[in-house]
């Protein structure tokens, strides 16, 4: 059995407003909602799924809106920035697009690749790259061809207070494969096409602190659940604790923190965003696992409506 992960399977970040984000990661990016639920853990918050049209592992980003969450801090211990790749000749209509919209960005470059960066409404940082690995998304929104849409993940940026450990755990336990170092970062790349190339600093970084306008954890995929079953082994024989493993309805999950204060999640490949609804009518219904369908009443009173829209017309 192979203890080898194909790359990212989703990242989750801590937000205010589930419109702002909406607004952003949907008429801006261009990404799906592929699931309206609640937190699981707190029914009184949505969690909010967007990818590309099925939301296939790889393209995920979630959020948690919570109103009155402080401010966070990005820094050590976190996610940094997310990467998301377009189509090789896409850059430049991605540059043009965001100025449009208002998004102010920044140019960078490692690698030997352009990095066109930007902070989403809450302060998340992300970034695009032009690629020609990986397939391109079908999903087609707010006026964004599907030859220039959104394929994903190209990766993330891991802000470690522990680099060194934070590279063990990716070369060692994860199976990537270390490429080099540029910039003040190492490159680690996973074998998948997408949310494949994983970076972290080299030199250590102070500790930021969550709330909003920050990742709260990284997941990395496993293929189905007997992998699942001996990645829970594989993680602990390394000195890991994970949690055990985790019904989140659209994959299963198992957390454990690194030394460099990184929470990790292995989720599972399966079952996916259409256990629950018609792949054409994905995100369109606030989703709720059976055992929270008795309170259904209560919960939507507790949320704060939204719509998917687009920001300009086409
Ligand atoms: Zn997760």
């Amino acid at each position: 059995m192979t203890t080898k992960t194909a790359g990212i399977h989703h990242i989750t970040a801590f937000v205010r407003n589930p419109q702002q984000t909406t607004d952003f990661y949907a008429g801006v990016l261009g990404l799906r909602l592929v699931k309206k639920t609640i937190n699981f853990d707190a029914p009184e918050v949505y969690h909010l799924y967007f990818g590309d049209r099925m939301g296939s592992p790889g393209t995920i980003i979630t959020f948690f809106p919570w109103a009155d969450s402080r401010k966070g801090h990005i820094g050590g211990g976190q996610v940094g920035i997310t990467s998301y790749v377009v189509p090789a000749d896409a850059y430049d209509f991605w540059k043009e697009r965001l100025a449009r919209l208002g998004v102010e960005t920044q140019e960078t470059e490692r690698f030997s690749e352009r990095y066109l960066q930007f902070a989403d409404p809450d302060g998340l940082r992300g970034e695009i790259v032009a690629r020609e690995e990986g397939p391109n998304n079908d999903w087609s929104f707010g006026g964004i061809p599907a030859d220039k849409a959104i394929r994903g993940f190209g990766g993330a940026v891991l802000f470690s207070t522990a680099p060194e450990s934070t590279g063990k755990l990716l070369e060692d336990v994860m199976g990537l494969t270390k490429v080099g170092e540029d910039a003040g970062f190492v490159r680690y790349r996973a074998f998948g096409d997408l949310g494949n190339v994983i970076e972290v600093n080299a030199i250590a970084m102070a500790h930021g602190h969550g709330g909003h306008g920050t990742v709260h954890h990284i997941a990395m995929r496993a293929a189905d659940d007997a992998e699942h079953a001996v990645w829970r082994q594989h993680v602990a024989a390394h000195g890991y604790q994970p949690t055990p493993i985790v019904d989140r309805q659209y994959f299963n999950a198992l957390y454990f923190r690194e030394e460099g204060g990184i929470l990790f999640e292995i989720a599972t490949d399966p079952p996916g965003f259409a256990r629950d609804e018609e792949p054409e009518h994905l995100g369109e219904k606030l989703m709720l696992p059976e055992w929270y369908e008795k309170h259904r009443g209560e919960i939507e009173k507790n949320l704060l409506p939204f719509e998917v829209r687009e920001l300009e017309e086409n």
